[in-house]
């Protein structure tokens, strides 16, 4: 058995991050390029990482009380004009039909770029009465924004996401479901995607146009750099003015109500890629991974074949019964080692290797993906072989993401000292979070992106310790802000 010719191979990560994320999701065939630019294909091992990220997350949603519906994805574009913000913020990279069935238009359609517009014309007439509220409505779609600058996954010109729309009676009661909603994203990311993140306040620069108020979660990729994976918005009642959402209260008076929307989308697969990979490639936290366990069936003499195949098929019966998702690697024409390295570069959580004596003695070898080679290999009875996988996956769960979680506490700094901070931006590599005081003047704001690249990514919402002076202008400041180079 030979090699495969030499398949082209990825950069290593530690030598060129940018092109280590591009080689690892097209080699591992997460994603494709598609003849239209800034556009993407998702292949099935990369649309397998969403629906297991989907479903949960949907899963967690509907518990709040959302339900899932289905808006269109044209909208009239005088909808997108009515609310000021919201137009200016998204009409740069709106994509407009003008011609349908052969004639033009009598009005432009735009084709959503987010669905607050369409949703809250219908939910004028929909909410009458205090007894329509909350509405909570969650939506699975697909949005287009015509990005200059696109990246598999991060920016791209037509991604997937969920979009969830709230409408309550009273102000409390929408900021509480606003801040609900960002600890489900903080808990979704953290224990499903193994990926520790801030949560915090967006500055106004960074706001979501036409919110009050836009917080986040923001997690820490393996070059430094800061990725927002989830927003969720307070919209006050901006767009249920200009909509004329009204309904009547228990005193019979019209009011508006208050209002929330909130999103992730498949920027959590750049995220996923970006926290966990390695030199050798992907590594999928168990949580997520269409398959969690592959069997790496070994044998060097014919007659040993049929063995270790049988040994390698009871194996895998066993951990589908434990409800592992395993899969046994009988591919033909190459060698165990191929094996190996193909699958450590797809981000298999767990191999197991069953060879002629492991058959003897009853036993496999598992290897995990999470620890370096050397301290990542162990021995399994092949009879309990149901009960401890599981438990050696949930192991790699908690330990990818506790990797990650050093990662971002070794690459998170407090500075007092303006030009400490502008040297720590400049120097190699992505710079990391850097923890400062900030008056949160937008001129401080403007000075520190322009002189660092560094923005502000999130202001924490438990702010407990004392007051301080701007990291900007020295002026007093009684908040600490997360600042980083961001995607
Ligand atoms: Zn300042």
């Amino acid at each position: 058995m030979a090699d495969k010719p030499d398949e082209r191979k990825i950069t290593p990560r530690s030598q060129d991050f940018a092109a280590w994320y591009n080689d690892v999701i097209l080699r591992a065939e997460l994603a494709d390029y598609s003849p239209v630019r800034g556009c993407i294909v998702f292949r099935p091992d990369g649309f397998a990482i969403w629906e297991a990220l989907r479903d949960e997350l949907d899963r967690r949603i509907k518990k709040t009380g959302a339900r899932n519906a289905y808006f269109p994805l044209f909208i009239p574009q005088s909808f997108l004009e009515k609310e000021a913000q919201h137009v200016k913020g998204f009409a740069p990279e709106v994509a407009v039909v003008t011609r349908g069935g052969g004639k033009e238009l009598e009005e432009p359609l735009v084709v959503r770029p987010t669905s607050e517009t369409i949703i809250n014309y219908f939910f004028a007439q929909w909410i009458h009465s205090h007894r329509d509220l909350p509405m909570m409505i969650n939506q699975w779609c697909n949005i287009v924004r015509w990005e200059m600058r696109t990246r598999l996954f991060l920016r791209t010109a037509e991604f997937l996401w969920q979009e969830g729309h709230t409408a309550h009676a009273t102000r409390e009661e929408a900021e509480r479901e606003t801040l609900m909603i960002l600890d489900l994203y903080r808990a979704f990311c953290e224990d499903f995607l193994a990926i520790p993140v801030l949560a915090g306040r967006k500055s106004a620069a960074e706001r979501f146009p036409g919110a009050d108020e836009t917080y986040t979660v923001e997690g820490l990729m393996g070059d430094g750099r800061a990725l927002q994976c989830g927003t969720s918005h307070f919209l006050g009642q901006n767009f249920a003015r200009v909509f004329e959402i009204r309904y009547l209260d228990e005193q019979n008076r019209l009011q508006n109500p208050w209002q929330t929307s909130w999103g992730v989308s498949t920027r959590l697969l750049g995220a996923i890629v970006m926290a966990h990979g390695d030199d050798q490639g992907l590594r999928i936290p168990p949580a997520i991974a269409a398959t969690q366990a592959v069997i790496v069936p070994i044998w060097r003499k014919p007659e040993e074949r049929d063995h270790v195949l049988a040994a390698a098929r009871a194996a895998l019966e066993r951990l589908e019964r434990a409800g592992v998702r395993a899969r046994v690697d009988e591919r033909d024409g190459v060698t165990p080692g191929f094996k190996f390295n193909d699958w450590e570069m797809r981000g298999v959580p767990l191999r197991i290797e069953i060879g002629p004596r492991d058959v003897a003695s009853g036993e496999v070898l598992a290897a995990r993906r999470d620890l370096p080679a050397g301290q990542n290999k162990s021995k399994l009875k092949m009879e309990s072989i149901a009960e401890h996988t599981p438990a050696l996956l949930n192991e790699v769960q908690r330990s990818l993401y506790e990797q990650a979680k050093h990662t971002r506490e070794s690459e998170t700094r407090q500075f007092s000292d303006y030009q400490k901070l502008r040297a720590q931006m400049e120097g190699e590599g992505g710079g990391g979070f850097a923890d400062v005081y900030w008056c949160g003047n937008p001129a401080c704001e403007t000075k520190i992106r322009e002189e660092t690249r560094a923005t502000c990514r999130a202001i924490p919402l438990d702010q407990a310790g004392p007051s301080g002076k701007c990291i900007a202008c020295g002026e007093s400041a009684s908040e600490r802000a997360f600042l980083a180079k961001a995607y």
